[in-house]
């Protein structure tokens, strides 16, 4: 194994330490959330991540150590403007509550979302918005590509 691949890898290992962090940083681009503070470089954070996002045999450790499953769960993660909507979408806890984003179109070719809340009455009530109800930002998922 090439040394760069070992010194990526042990540097995965050591700042982000588990699986979920580690699928966060590869999808990022910046470094989010790190778990080890001791000795972190933000320079050398950027050059092995670099190298990672591009070498297949450093891909497979990833899939090999997060496990595929995980791995796409946080690649749909960083694709939500923050991961209280994520969850609130792909993952809801509360119940009969859920969350449903569809894009609503404009004239103007663009398009809002939707957002539907189900209260498992059997009644639906929608909200067409823009912005993120939880962070605030333009609201923005990976079903862009779908619309
Ligand atoms: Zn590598
Ligand atoms: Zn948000």
């Amino acid at each position: 194994m090439a040394k760069i691949c070992n010194q990526a890898q042990d540097w995965l290992d050591h700042h982000y330490s588990f699986g979920h962090a580690i699928a966060l940083r590869y999808f990022s681009m910046e470094c989010t959330g790190r778990i080890n503070r001791d000795d972190f470089d933000p320079k050398t954070d950027t050059d092995l991540l670099a190298h990672v996002k591009e070498c297949s045999e450093c891909y497979a450790w990833i899939v090999e150590n997060v496990g595929l499953e995980l791995l796409e769960r946080q690649k749909r993660l960083t694709e939500y403007c923050c991961p209280v909507l994520f969850g609130a979408v792909e993952e809801p806890k509360g119940g009969n509550l859920q969350l449903k984003l569809t894009p609503y179109p404009q004239r103007d070719g663009g398009h809002n979302w939707s957002l539907s809340l189900d209260s498992g009455s059997g009644e639906e009530s929608t909200l067409i918005v823009n912005f993120c109800p939880f962070c605030g930002n333009l609201i923005q998922t990976a079903d862009h590509s779908s619309l």
